[in-house]
């Protein structure tokens, strides 16, 4: 009997320590929240009152904060931190590795004659300097100078994990450069703002004097017992099976999507929810996704910033809860052929200081106005920056997921609803120039004013589109599960905040230039950028073929793989842009996209050696064991029934022994292919090239090697296959 899926298999739940693990909500979660977070109401006590306001007015209006307040800042937090069994702090930052990192230091500060305090100051809180020197950084920094800091940000709260005070940071290097996914972000969440503060002041709402995008992701999972998962290399390596026969019952019954949700997994969400909670993760929603054992969950949106660290930290207490229950959490794209995969939508709005949504109609013309600009605006930047946006969720992992019949295809095309179609069409009829009294009062009463009933019944919801309007916000799709949200929600404010640049100056030219009326003139502007973006605007079943070819016709880019979509991303226009809003510099953005392309070509790299691995030492053994026992029985049938009627006896297990011999050829010489392939693909020079050679000569070879083992699966006896099945692993609960 194979070892280790076995012993597994015998782990399983009813083992009575692995018995559930009945977790205790409290009747008021409420009252756990941000138990364990350095939370305005927190600061409040602790600090002076001038540290707290110029805290106050760091978050809000990005002022700096003072050497000395720092200093005030760090003590008030280690003391908060110590009431809590508090013994040591960090920089937690998110590098371009997509994992989190932190490097823990202690409070405990010797100070001579056997004594020792515990001290923290405002040099330490502002800035720490790991040893960084193994983050990739895209050959920015060479080796020899690997020196990077990270810097506290003050826009994201302090929490506590474990013993450990954490202190979100970014990470820069000594020259300058970024070397992590929030830097960008938060530059780009400031051009925003800037933007769309200059819009609202002169045209809507001179209170106005910050905007915020918001950010709402829903996460997308599945849970796989402990032991089972540690049973399949390719899991544990690779975070996905590389093979494995699809089980008999999958998700065609839907019964798990509308099931109740197994008690194994009620309680490591009670328990995930109570440690989101104590951290400030306002997590809401809860259920199972379409597959089996696939999970999701969602909070309250937030401001993006917080947003995107919450969902990174999220990732990792939801590994850490998961654990505790036996169970180990995917987070891959595509982790079982042949089920739905995950994904992570990424709802994105603009908010105003003002407590207004600007994607959200308002109760007169002049507020649905404010919504059209904003809400067409976003249309246009997304119709200019396609390629950019889908660069921003390009992975090796996610490209499994983009097109398959699951999840929006890699062609970005946006879906508004019928009827807030029909209005902008109405839009386009505008006059040119100066609109008569008649046509401004059918205009407001007739077209705009019509925008918040269309939006109370708009129950359409198309759920085949990369990017879709619901309602009071834009939901991005396509980005995956495993991503750091940080990428699509940088493309989205930076490109949304150029659009917002543009139209200002257009509007404000055809004001000064043709005499238009401010109504008038944003009219005007708003009815070319609903042309020029039409095409993007797409309303059908975004995963059938027609659409395929129907976008082809409309000349639409589908960049069906990473190494596709990151060729796209170098582009000039995209380059140039990043430039012009102090994103990045030529140079940075190259070594990310470097970063990126290596990244890829690794992921597919370590596939091809796993799979590889498990086909020789795994599949082809069990599949020559079985078959050596049935030419033993061919034998014993010839031996007893003698040479003319053990022909017809063994008729089955002749044919059975042939199609094994052949499956384990075409395993064989699969495997020989695929590692020449990739031997060349490695020696490839030039990250594209490399990446282009990995894409499409070295990961087609992996079909044939898994159809071979998955049609041995079928062939040979359950108690000599060594790999944990898709059954085992997507029913045990
Ligand atoms: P679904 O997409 O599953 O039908 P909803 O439309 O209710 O669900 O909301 C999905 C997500 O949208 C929620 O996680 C919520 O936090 C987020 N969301 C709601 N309003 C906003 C907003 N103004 N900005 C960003 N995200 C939002
Ligand atoms: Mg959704």
């Amino acid at each position: 009997m194979s070892t280790l899926r076995f012993k597994a298999l015998a782990e399983l739940p009813f083992k009575s320590y692995r018995k559930d693990n009945f977790v205790d909500v409290p009747a008021k979660l409420s009252e756990l929240y941000c138990q364990n977070v350095f939370s305005e109401e927190t600061m409040r006590e602790y600090l002076t009152k001038e540290a707290f306001t110029s805290i106050l007015d760091a978050i809000r209006k990005g002022t700096k904060i003072q050497r000395h307040i720092a200093d005030q800042v760090a003590v008030a937090m280690k003391d908060w931190a110590l009431s809590k069994g508090v013994t040591h702090y960090t920089h937690w930052f998110q590098p371009l590795t997509g994992s989190t990192a932190e490097k823990h230091d202690s409070f405990f500060t010797p100070i001579g004659g056997g004594r020792a305090i515990e001290r923290f100051s405002g040099a330490l809180l502002i800035q720490q300097e790991p040893d960084a020197s193994s983050f990739p950084n895209g050959g920015i920094r060479n080796t020899f100078e690997a020196r990077g800091y990270t810097a506290w940000d003050p826009t994201s709260p302090a929490f506590i994990m474990g013993t450990t005070l954490c202190i979100p940071s970014i990470f820069i290097s000594y020259t300058g450069e970024t070397l992590d996914y929030k830097t960008p972000l938060l530059r780009a969440l400031n051009a925003v703002d800037e933007a769309a503060t200059d819009v609202m002041k002169s045209y809507f709402d001179k209170n106005v004097s910050k905007v915020s995008p918001t950010l709402g992701w829903e996460q997308e999972y599945f849970l796989v017992d402990t032991a089972l998962y540690q049973s399949r290399p390719d899991l544990v390596l690779t975070g996905k099976t590389l093979l494995g026969h699809a089980p008999a019952k999958g998700q065609q019954l839907d019964d798990h999507y509308f099931g109740s949700i197994p008690t194994r997994v009620m309680n490591f969400m009670k328990e995930l929810e109570i440690e989101c909670m104590k951290l400030g993760i306002p997590v809401t929603t809860r259920h199972n996704e379409v597959a089996p054992n696939q999970f999701e969950l969602a909070p309250m949106f937030e401001e993006a910033n917080v947003a995107v660290d919450h969902n990174s930290l999220l990732m990792d207490v939801m590994a850490r809860v998961a654990h505790k229950h036996h169970f180990h959490i995917l987070f891959h794209e595509k982790p079982f052929a042949g089920v739905n995969g995950s994904g992570k939508h990424n709802n994105w709005s603009l908010g105003t200081d003002t407590g207004e949504n600007l994607l959200s109609p308002g109760k007169n013309p002049k507020k649905n106005l404010q919504f059209l600009t904003f809400f067409v605006n976003t249309l246009k930047a997304v119709h200019d920056y396609a390629d950019l946006l889908r660069a921003s969720i390009a992975s090796a992992s996610n490209d499994h997921r983009l097109g398959a019949n699951e999840a929006p295809p890699a062609i970005i095309s946006a879906f508004i609803g019928s009827q807030l179609f029909g209005v902008l069409e109405e839009l386009e009829k505008v006059t040119d120039g100066k609109l008569s009294p008649e046509e401004k009062t059918e205009l407001k009463l007739n077209v705009v004013g019509k925008i918040p009933e269309i939006l109370l019944d708009n129950t359409d919801r198309n759920r085949t589109s990369p990017f879709a309007f619901t309602g009071n916000k834009f939901e991005i799709r396509a980005v995956g599960s495993s991503a750091n949200c940080a990428e699509p929600m940088t493309v989205m404010n930076v490109i949304v905040a150029k659009q917002l640049k543009v139209f200002k100056a257009e509007v404000d030219a055809l004001i000064e230039t043709k005499g238009l009326k401010k109504d008038e003139a944003i009219f005007n502007v708003l009815r070319e950028y609903i042309k020029q973006s039409k095409n993007i605007m797409f309303e059908g079943d975004g995963y059938s073929d027609d659409w395929a070819k129907e976008a082809k016709k409309r000349g639409l880019n589908n960049l069906k793989t990473t190494p596709e979509a990151l060729k796209k991303e170098l582009d000039k226009k995209f380059v140039d842009l990043y430039a012009e809003l102090g994103i990045y510099s030529h140079r940075e953005f190259e070594a990310r996209n470097e970063i990126k392309l290596e990244k890829y070509s690794t992921v597919i790299d370590i596939e091809a050696r796993v799979l590889a691995d498990i086909a020789r030492n795994h599949i082809i053994p069990a599949a020559l064991n079985y078959q050596n026992r049935l030419i033993e029985n061919v034998k014993g049938l010839k031996e007893i029934f003698g040479d003319k009627e053990f022909k017809a006896l063994a008729k089955e297990q002749l044919s059975l022994i042939a199609d094994i011999s052949q499956n384990v050829s075409v395993i064989k010489l699969g495997v020989d292919e695929l590692l020449a392939a990739k031997e060349k693909a490695k020696n490839t020079t030039g990250s594209q090239k490399q990446a282009e050679e990995y894409c499409n000569k070295v990961k087609p070879l992996f079909d044939n090697i898994r159809a071979g083992a998955d049609a041995l699966e079928m062939m040979v006896d359950d108690e000599l296959w060594p790999l944990t099945k898709y059954r085992e692993m997507l029913f045990t609960r």
